[in-house]
């Protein structure tokens, strides 16, 4: 069984945050990291709702520079400095470096701790932004009124050796295991190939548009995902001066490029119930779910 992915959404809202939805913010937490994505308003405070300690984030990726989507990061970093944070603090997003020093420049602390910014390449569609040994996370450029991005989580894939046809090979344990690190293995003068003794398990995919109207290229590196947040501010499309998307388009759009679930966050307030967004969008795409504050989804 492969660890859990937990997802949690700390703020689902727009522009203006209700009491029912906060400003947008939504952690990943897998294999010990806490990853956020995005630290509106209050990003905090609903950390502390959810009981988990701001000092676990190792990586803050910000979608772009709206105040909706980032006036959580100054008083949060305070509060890391306070708290003796040692650890570095990675932000990533559209000119980074340019808004941390300016946000830095907004206090007269001196931060005990090093902000690490990462601008992620304007000039290019989808680019990998960061890897370990377990995940991989690229930046997609999308359609807003500033410069955005949107985000995607892959999990690397993995083998899983069976056991019984790797006994008919005659590996032993430390044979098995090198040749999960090379792809094959010659044993007695034959090579014995991986997939001739492992199965494949394809990792999973989490995207997050952050704010655009529909965006190709968002929705092409989407295919088949596990999990597509997407901006829902409204049911209907409201023309390009309002630079979001509606619970129409994505559903449909969900549908074509075979999502597996879907969930619409980043609400306009005008909308009073889940239940109105819902009921559109499962007309054209079933697996859809309305975000909720706090609301917690386990990719198994
Ligand atoms: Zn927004």
């Amino acid at each position: 069984m492969p660890e859990p992915i937990n997802i949690i959404f700390l703020g689902t809202g727009a522009a203006i945050p209700s009491l029912r939805r906060r400003h947008p913010a939504i952690l990943i937490q897998y294999k010990g990291d806490y990853i956020l994505f995005d630290c509106g308003e209050g990003t905090q405070i609903q950390l502390q709702k959810v009981k988990i300690s701001p000092m676990k984030i190792s990586k803050i990726f910000i979608t772009h520079w709206h105040a909706d989507h980032f006036a959580g990061l100054l008083p949060l970093i305070e509060s890391l400095h306070l708290s003796r944070r040692k650890k570095p603090l990675e932000i990533y997003g559209p000119e980074a470096s340019r808004f941390i020093d300016a946000l830095i420049e907004l206090s007269y602390w001196g931060i005990g701790f090093e902000i690490k910014a990462h601008d992620c390449n304007e000039d290019e569609k989808i680019e990998k932004i960061f890897e370990n040994d377990f995940y991989e996370i690229y930046a997609i450029k999308v359609k807003h009124s500033v410069p955005a991005f949107g985000y995607g989580f892959k999990e690397k894939d993995s083998w899983n050796i069976d056991v019984k046809k790797a006994e008919k090979f005659g590996l032993t344990g430390i044979q098995m295991r090198k040749i999960k690190e090379k792809g094959k293995l010659k044993i007695k003068n034959k090579i014995v190939k991986l997939e001739q003794v492992a199965k494949k398990r394809i990792g999973r995919k989490i995207v997050y548009s952050g704010d655009t109207m529909p965006c190709k290229e968002l929705f092409e590196f989407s295919k088949k995902a596990d999990l597509l947040i997407h901006d829902g501010t409204f049911i209907e499309p409201l023309g390009v001066e309002r630079p979001h998307s509606s619970a129409k388009e994505i559903a449909k759009l969900s549908k074509k490029y075979k999502i597996k679930k879907l969930v619409l966050t980043h609400l306009s307030r005008r909308y009073k119930t889940t239940e109105e967004v819902l009921k559109v969008a499962k007309k054209f795409f079933k697996n859809t779910i309305v975000a909720k504050d706090l609301m917690k989804i386990t990719l198994k």
